[in-house]
């Protein structure tokens, strides 16, 4: 019998680490086309803030992870094909390995914002550590940054740069930030907070080009204004990889289809992270994916388990204004109820007979997320 896991985030290792706490024979490999190091990724948009360099928040080497997982884990080796019936997985040199059973855990990639001008190759889109250390080589010595996304990964960016003293302009297509997670009023008092540390929020516009004069970057935004920056961070979203389940007639929608024991439309194949849709829910956080590794690690391990998702709200790190979110279905019927004053808001969302929908909680209120949370029934 042999294992092998695409992807060495915390999707591919958490999997990997759980699965030997059942099994300590089976042969595992994991491939990943990054550098392999294991580190937290929600750790790279509080970098500056908590004083930590991309070296320090590394958390083993992949030579160490494959010692502690008794595992091969083949570094820089990107996968080119997957095929389920003949249980092969393709490697760009050429090679091919074996697997009787495939987790697919390749995570996401940044969307391009469609962006003109000379120096769109200079524009930085982190998601990985190693885009995080070629940013720091250029942020750490940057005054002024531009970053793009009103986003919880563009607020993030934008309240550590500020805290680390940087010159920081915020621009996002819609008037409030966080639009997929707070409602009006919690997104204003995050608005408010984040002006008050002193990033400058150009909201409702978008960056159209970026030009160089040497070093100098100038920024086009929508309404014909300029911006100058020493470097530029776009935060525009993420696109689940799906091609490679694609290309392997696998079920793919928003992205990699998988049931509730993680399992894709093929039998060997299992999927979990940033690239899974799990019975229609697409959450790429933390919390998720650890529920879901833990439940395919007994799979793995020959008992079938399904993933149970309870609630999980979102936490945004910005330190000026936090937040917990747990924003209701697209569609459902309800009203917003408020309390409280900037930035500290506890928002509701309750339907029918006071039934709790939703809820957006920001600065102290945050600590009454545990409450909400029990209050809202689990997603299955
Ligand atoms: P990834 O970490 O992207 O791993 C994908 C892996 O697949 C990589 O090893 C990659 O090399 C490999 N891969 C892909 N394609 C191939 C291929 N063809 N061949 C070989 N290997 C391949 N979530 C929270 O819950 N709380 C937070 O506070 C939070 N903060 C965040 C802050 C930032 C700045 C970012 C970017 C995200 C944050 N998130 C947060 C989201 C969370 O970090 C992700 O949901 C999670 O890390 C995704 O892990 P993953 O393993 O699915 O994907």
């Amino acid at each position: 019998m042999s294992i092998v896991i695409i992807g060495t985030g915390l999707a591919g290792y958490t999997t990997a680490r759980e699965f030997r706490k059942h099994d300590t024979d089976t042969s595992l490999t994991l491939v990943t086309a990054d550098s392999g190091r294991a580190y937290s990724k929600p750790m790279l948009s509080t970098g500056y803030r908590k004083q930590q360099t991309p070296h320090d928040l590394v958390q083993s080497s992949p030579e160490e992870m494959a010692r502690q997982l008794d595992a091969t884990v083949l570094t820089d080796t990107r996968v080119e094909a997957i095929l389920p019936d003949e249980g092969e997985v393709h490697l760009r040199d050429g090679k091919s390995i074996a697997f009787d059973k495939l987790v697919l855990a390749l995570g996401a990639d940044p969307v391009a914002p469609p962006i003109r001008g000379d120096a769109v190759d200079r524009i930085f889109q982190i998601n990985d550590l190693d885009q995080y250390e070629r940013f720091r080589k250029v942020g750490d010595h940057a005054g002024r940054v531009l970053v793009i996304g009103g986003g919880l990964i563009g607020c993030e960016f934008a309240n550590d740069l500020r805290e680390a003293d940087r010159q920081v302009d915020l621009v996002f297509p819609e008037p409030l930030p966080l639009p997929l997670l707070l409602p009006d009023q919690s997104a204003e008092a995050l608005r408010a907070a984040l002006e008050d540390l002193g990033v400058v929020i150009h909201s409702e516009r978008t960056v159209d080009r970026v030009d160089a004069d040497g070093e100098q970057l100038t920024a086009k935004l929508s309404d014909g204004s300029t911006l100058q920056a020493d470097t530029v961070l776009a935060a525009v979203g993420l696109r689940p990889r799906t091609e490679l389940a694609e290309a392997a007639g696998l079920s793919v929608g928003k992205a990699i289809r998988v049931d509730r024991s993680l399992a894709t439309s093929h039998p060997n194949v299992y999927a979990l992270g940033d690239c899974a849709e799990v019975e229609g829910w697409v959450l790429p956080y933390v919390a998720p994916l650890t529920n879901a590794a833990r439940a395919l690690a007994k799979t793995l391990a020959g008992e079938t388990t399904d993933v149970r998702y309870p609630v999980m709200p979102v936490n945004v790190k910005t330190s000026c204004c936090q937040v917990v979110a747990w924003p209701p279905a697209g569609g459902a019927e309800g009203v917003w109820q408020f309390d409280g004053e900037a930035p500290d808001i506890k928002a509701e969302f309750r339907g029918d007979g006071g039934t709790l929908l939703g809820f957006a909680l920001t600065g102290k209120r945050i600590r009454e997320r545990m409450a909400l949370q029990k209050e809202l029934p689990d997603l299955f």
